[in-house]
């Protein structure tokens, strides 16, 4: 991409991970679709309006992205609403603790479909727009820490986010004749929404130190440390970095 991105569509940006995502892309002078579940409309629209309210344009892409039509549809209304998309990040996800002698089809299929099948659905519908488009793009998706690691009680989620890595590193193959990079970020415990519901009754450092260790003295981070480095990715000078899985831990995990 050789000049500055200008539209992003961003998932899961209701709260967490993605609406810091999101509010730094603005900062950063991108116009930003944001997207979440229904259930969560009310915070997507409080987003939008900080969006706007730092002068940038935005639009709310009410929806799940599971759904194929309804990714589809995410493109089709960022192009006609705001001109175009230059910046997909796959952020939406879920969590579940269970283990793996007690989960269901029913748990396996649904983190799969989110996780796996959503990220999937949103590099393919945002690679071709890019690839029509003809001006290079970024693409980026949510892996984590836990798909570099297993970790007990979450086989399910730690086969998602392997699974990132295998289809960002295909793909960024696939599009780089396009100028397109793909990356994948790989958060460690991150103070979110998602650490503070995900076990029985800890904390968030609770659970993360149960599930990887760190010196007590090692630093908690907010979404804030994603939003940074998905900030710098987009950037034109990034195009040298593609099929990576970047490592955002305070050292949680080394590779
Ligand atoms: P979060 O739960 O705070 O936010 C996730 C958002 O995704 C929510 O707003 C939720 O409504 C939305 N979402 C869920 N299912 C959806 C669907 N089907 N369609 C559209 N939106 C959907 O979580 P977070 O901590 O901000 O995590 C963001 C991403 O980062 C996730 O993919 C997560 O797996 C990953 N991650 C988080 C951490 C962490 O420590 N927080 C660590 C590693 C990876």
């Amino acid at each position: 991409m050789s000049q500055e991105p200008r539209i992003a569509v961003i998932t899961g940006a209701a709260q967490g991970i993605g609406r810091a995502i999101a509010l730094r892309l603005a900062d950063d002078g991108i116009d930003v679709a944001v997207n979440d579940i229904p259930s969560n409309e009310k915070k997507l629209l409080e987003v939008v309006a900080e969006i706007q309210a730092k002068g940038r344009r935005s639009i709310p892409l009410i929806g799940d992205v599971a759904v194929e039509g309804e990714v589809r549809g995410f493109i089709e209304q960022t192009v006609s609403d705001l001109g175009g998309i230059d910046i997909m990040v796959a952020n939406a996800g879920i969590a579940r603790s269970v283990e793996l002698i007690d989960m269901s089809v029913e748990d396996w299929d649904c983190m799969i479909s989110v996780n796996l099948r959503g990220v999937m659905l949103c590099y393919k519908y945002a690679a071709q727009q890019m690839i029509k488009q003809g001006r290079g793009g970024r693409i980026l998706g949510a892996s984590s820490i836990l798909g570099k690691k297993g970790a007990m009680t979450f086989s399910s989620y730690c086969a998602t986010k392997f699974a990132v890595r295998g289809l960002t590193q295909s793909l960024a193959l696939e599009v780089s004749k396009h100028n397109i990079t793909v990356n994948a970020y790989c958060p460690g415990l991150i103070h979110t929404s998602m650490t503070s519901a995900s076990t029985s009754g800890q904390s968030t450092d609770q659970h993360g130190n149960a599930v990887l260790p760190v010196p007590p003295s090692m630093p908690g981070a907010g979404p804030e440390v994603i939003a940074s480095i998905v900030s710098y990715l987009v950037k034109p000078e990034a195009y040298f970095i593609t099929g990576q899985s970047i490592d955002v831990n305070g050292g949680r995990y080394m590779s």
